[in-house]
């Protein structure tokens, strides 16, 4: 949106990664800027409804814009990792991906029941990776109504299937 173009302006775009036809929209650029990336963490606090009792970040980009919020929004910091990274005991889910399959982790008992948590990634595009944040963070008891991404892209409908699996995207730029 027009309101967030200077955060937009900050966003680079790498064209064929990770293959050919691909454009990589890359928030590292975002990040380096100190202006911008409190700036970005300002507008995602102001963009969502809390309270919350945890922030939960996707590894490894959604875990830098979660570590942020979390302190701003009085919560705690949940770790949501690929497989295999966590030292406990995990739940997870698996989701499809183009070719083949992926898995999302966390400890088992990281959330108590109840707990308002709010999922936190860089970026939504087809949405499973978010749908499987929201799947696992309610299998383990939390209750998951809102999920923050600095960038939407529109075109592949992931806000949309997010949305209709009961949580609402809060999002900052769209890239068509
Ligand atoms: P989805 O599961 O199709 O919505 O893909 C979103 C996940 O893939 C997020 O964890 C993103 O970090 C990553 N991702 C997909 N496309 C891009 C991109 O263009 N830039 C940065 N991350 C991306």
């Amino acid at each position: 949106s027009d309101r967030n173009a200077d955060l937009r302006a900050l966003v680079r775009t790498i064209p064929d990664h990770p293959k050919p036809g691909i454009l990589f929209r890359d928030i590292t650029t975002l990040l380096l800027d100190p202006v911008g990336f409190a700036a970005t963490i300002d507008r995602m606090a102001e963009a969502v409804a809390g309270p919350f009792d945890l922030i939960a970040g996707i590894e490894a980009r959604g875990f830098v814009f979660a570590a942020a919020l979390a302190p701003r929004l009085g919560a705690g910091v949940l770790l949501i990792r690929k497989r295999n990274k966590l030292p406990g005991t995990v739940i997870g889910v698996n989701y499809a991906l183009e070719y083949g399959e992926d898995r999302v982790e966390m400890h088992a008992d990281a959330c108590a029941p109840g707990a308002r948590v709010l999922l936190v990634d860089d970026l939504i595009a087809t949405g499973g990776t978010a749908i499987a944040g929201a799947e696992l963070i309610r299998r383990a008891g939390g209750v998951v109504t809102q999920a923050a991404f600095a960038i939407d892209l529109p075109d592949l409908g992931g806000a949309d299937r997010l949305r209709a699996a009961g949580v609402e995207p809060v999002t900052l730029m769209a890239f068509e």
